[in-house]
């Protein structure tokens, strides 16, 4: 069987009703035969239907033993460095989402937990980052926003070598075109937010873990901590997974089109695409992934956040907003708004130029993307040598 038809027919048909959609359980309790006596569900934040639901099914797509649904993807992170204990260390991707590298930074460093980040695309540097005192190795990729590619089969080695967790942030490919499980990962973690969800309309993260023994340490966080998805939004989730072979897809031909037609263009400098024989790593992105995925970066000749500016202003079918994965085409300028926080000169040398743009590829026609971001960067032709200012309105 096909892996699209195995997902849409591992969503169950509810056996109470043969409703053909998941039922949305709206409750906080449930009713006891007698005290601790039940049907399996006690109180909704240790575990409600619809959430098992869901959890389930991303569990199968991502071929792990067990899943837990989180109220935000950070959520799902803060729960897998819960498994710690200070005085344990990480050793991360150094080009880190911007919200792990804040959770890591301010919250967990002053509980006594530290984080060596390195470029985990070269394996060695892993391996020289493990300390004694290391636990738990967490990559991400490909990253964000320039789309670095690590080995996770090579890196899941290392770890098993080492005895330690390997958690993959697998976000950016999403399971249609990457599961990380299956490449030696302990635990995957996901911004349903983003691909898995589909549809720019709701905020959920997910944790899925290998064996039963780490879900059940994860799910005792989730109660513990209480960060659960709410059964709305376990639905919308639920609701977009059922398309996501259909969509990432989509996201993947329009983003090679999109990615092949910048790279000839006379303005354009650096072009951020694993699906581009050009990419740094995309002889691994071949190897590990299905896909090359929907995001796509890119600089220009004239590297300056005016010239910038320029395109990401003056784009109509490209929304100028952060987040990425939905239906909508999305674009932001990294430099100013998802990397903001980021000193100048860190964020220049994790490659993230001030003239960068990150686009996140709808399903527009592809002919239509390119005629919109065409004219936008006809702008900065016409206006590079009179520097003439625009200045950024949402
Ligand atoms: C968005 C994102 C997150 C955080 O997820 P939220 O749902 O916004 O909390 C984590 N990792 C990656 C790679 C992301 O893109």
């Amino acid at each position: 069987m096909s892996k699209a038809t195995e997902l849409i027919h591992s969503i169950p048909v509810d056996p109470l009703t043969g409703s053909i959609g998941v039922p949305i359980y709206q409750t906080s309790t449930f009713v006891q035969q007698a005290p601790g006596v039940n049907k399996g569900y006690d109180y909704a934040r240790s575990n409600n239907p619809t959430r098992e639901t869901l959890e389930k099914i991303v569990a199968k797509l991502e071929g792990g033993a067990a899943a837990s649904a989180f109220a935000s993807g950070l959520a799902a992170i803060d729960a897998v460095v819960k498994l710690l204990e200070s005085g344990d260390e990480i050793v991360a991707v150094d080009d880190i989402y911007g919200g792990a590298f804040r959770l890591f930074t301010k919250i967990y460093e002053k509980f006594g937990i530290r984080v060596n980040y390195v470029d985990t695309t070269d394996v060695t540097n892993v391996i020289d980052a493990i300390t004694p005192k290391t636990k738990l190795i967490w990559l991400e990729t490909p990253t964000n926003p320039t789309l670095k590619i690590s080995d996770i089969e090579a890196i899941a080695k290392v770890a098993k070598q080492n005895n330690l967790l390997l958690c993959v942030d697998n976000t950016f490919a999403s399971p249609a075109l990457q599961q990380p499980i299956l490449l030696g990962a302990d635990i995957i973690v996901h911004s349903a937010t983003k691909y898995l969800g589909g549809h720019s309309d709701l905020i959920a993260g997910i944790v899925v873990s290998r064996t039963a023994e780490l879900g059940e340490q994860i799910k005792f966080i989730q109660n513990a901590s209480g960060a659960v998805l709410s059964p709305n939004d376990s639905w919308l989730v639920i609701r977009g997974i059922e398309t996501l072979p259909l969509r990432v897809e989509k996201h993947c031909k329009n983003a090679q089109i999109v990615a092949e037609y910048l790279q000839t263009h006379p303005l354009v400098d650096q072009v951020f695409y694993p699906g581009l024989p050009s990419h740094p790593n995309h002889d691994i992105a071949v190897k590990q992934q299905s896909g090359f995925g929907g995001v796509i970066s890119f600089t220009l000749k004239n590297d300056t956040e005016d010239a910038a500016f320029k395109v990401v202003c003056n784009t109509s079918l490209f929304k100028l907003a952060e987040s990425l994965g939905g239906i909508k085409s999305l674009l932001c300028h990294p430099a100013n708004m998802t990397h903001k926080s980021v000193p100048v000169e860190k964020r220049r040398a994790a490659g993230v130029a001030d003239s960068l743009i990150r686009l996140s590829i709808g399903l527009e026609d592809p002919e239509d993307l390119i005629a919109d971001i065409d004219q936008a960067l006809q702008r900065v032709h016409a206006h590079t040598e009179s520097n003439n200012y625009i200045t950024a309105s949402i």
